[in-house]
């Protein structure tokens, strides 16, 4: 791909390595791992050693990994899944108002059938309070649920603390960790989490494919019947290079793991210093510094984030924003929402994720470019017409979320 890449949490490139990993999986070792002649075997033992290496990243025993299509896949698993097996124990599920939508969209999908979810709110930097977990859970819960870290804004949770928490109270934690998984250390068993949740394409691995971490001993209720695979938690053939790829993606983002948080966090932090320093009424979104190394996140007061993308893409910068047009209508993310941002500046968000192959040079063009783009929309932005001068006087604190 030509061009700046700054939307790493979107996706992530698969690396060289995953790919030649896969490939003898498409072109010789095709076999059908269910077959019990040698060229099944020989597919079962690519999955195994796949199996070994997302253990290995999470802390976890190979046999509590089961593959899925996707992380949205093995987000619903843990919460349809666990609703199901739990049902003679309780029907209350705890989760957070910021989760993806893998997440909340499944937690309606069981209110409807009429389990009971309670959404805790965030505060201004995105963090759930663990006090609000250890408040919220009553007799009839089975499941909390909440992600490790924002996919918009880079918020990183109190996982342990909150897990400590359900583990006390009897409750299973389950946290989404699509976003952490081989960008932050992961410990299963020290951070007391039951399940969780990862995506391969988020860790320059294959698209398709995910996992869901279970824990030894915690039943959970297949959502996909058949012919018994993945020990009855997932059934249909499996996607065997793509799984391979996984565990491959695994293998080198734990070997990588410190020098990729070092190089990342740098070009996040000169990023953030470098908007706030250039961009008058831009700030910061998420936590300042409990944030992913990767992700650098913004809403810039007067223009839509739509048109700053588009622009971007005109100079071969891509991008993200929070307020993604879904369905011809724009609709401002109830993330930036949960935070306390109003509508119009929520519209104004801007996501840079940055990865293993960027660089300080394409920062510094970023920041080059940016705040031309800025001007020029301001300039034609009916919503910048009567601004006050006065909000162009400087840049907004971290925490002033009242615009
Ligand atoms: N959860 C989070 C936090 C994500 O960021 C994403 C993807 O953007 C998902 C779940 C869904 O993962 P997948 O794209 O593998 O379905």
């Amino acid at each position: 791909m030509n061009g700046i890449y700054f939307d790493h949490a979107a996706t992530t490139p698969p690396r060289a390595e995953v790919i030649e990993a896969m490939l003898p999986y498409y072109r010789e070792k095709w076999g059908n791992p269910s077959s019990l002649h040698s060229s099944g075997r020989e597919a079962t033992a690519g999955m195994d050693e796949a199996r070994t290496q997302v253990a290995a990243l999470l802390g976890a025993y190979p046999e509590e990994i089961v593959f899925t299509g996707s992380g949205t896949e093995a987000d619903n698993q843990a919460l349809v899944g666990i609703g199901i097996a739990r049902e003679s124990k309780g029907d209350y599920i705890i989760t957070s108002a910021i989760e993806h939508h893998a997440i909340l969209h499944t937690a309606e999908f069981l209110e409807k059938r009429g389990l009971k979810v309670t959404y805790l709110p965030v505060d201004a930097s995105g963090l759930v309070d663990p006090g609000d977990v250890k408040k919220a859970i009553a007799d009839k819960t089975i499941l909390v649920s909440i992600m490790h870290a924002n996919n918009e804004i880079g918020t990183i949770q109190p996982i342990e603390e909150i897990g400590a928490i359900c583990k006390e109270r009897g409750v299973l934690f389950h946290t989404d960790a699509v976003q952490t998984v081989g960008h932050v250390p992961i410990n299963v068993r020290a951070m007391n989490i039951d399940l969780l949740s990862l995506s391969a394409h988020k860790l320059y691995g294959p698209k398709g494919v995910g996992a869901l971490f279970v824990r030894k001993g915690v039943r959970i209720a297949p959502l996909i019947h058949g012919g018994g695979h993945e020990r009855g938690r997932r059934s249909s053939t499996e996607n065997v290079p793509g799984i391979v790829g996984l565990g491959e993606a695994c293998r080198l983002a734990g070997a990588d793991l410190e020098w990729e948080i070092t190089h990342n966090s740098a070009l996040r932090d000169r990023l953030i210093k470098g908007m706030l320093a250039k961009v008058p009424d831009s700030m910061l979104t998420g936590h300042p510094t409990q944030r992913l190394p990767n992700s650098a996140s913004f809403c810039v007061r007067y223009i839509e984030g739509e048109s700053m993308l588009l622009n971007l893409d005109l100079e071969g910068i891509f991008a993200s924003s929070g307020s993604a047009c879904t369905s011809g209508s724009l609709e401002a993310s109830h993330v930036l929402l949960a935070i306390g941002l109003a509508h119009d500046v929520a519209h104004g968000s801007l996501r840079l994720s940055v990865g293993r192959g960027n660089t300080t040079e394409e920062v510094d063009h970023f920041l080059a470019v940016f705040p031309g783009i800025v001007e020029k929309l301001r300039a034609m932005s009916p919503i910048s017409a009567g601004r006050p001068a006065s909000d162009f006087a400087g840049n907004l604190d971290v925490h002033e979320h009242e615009l």
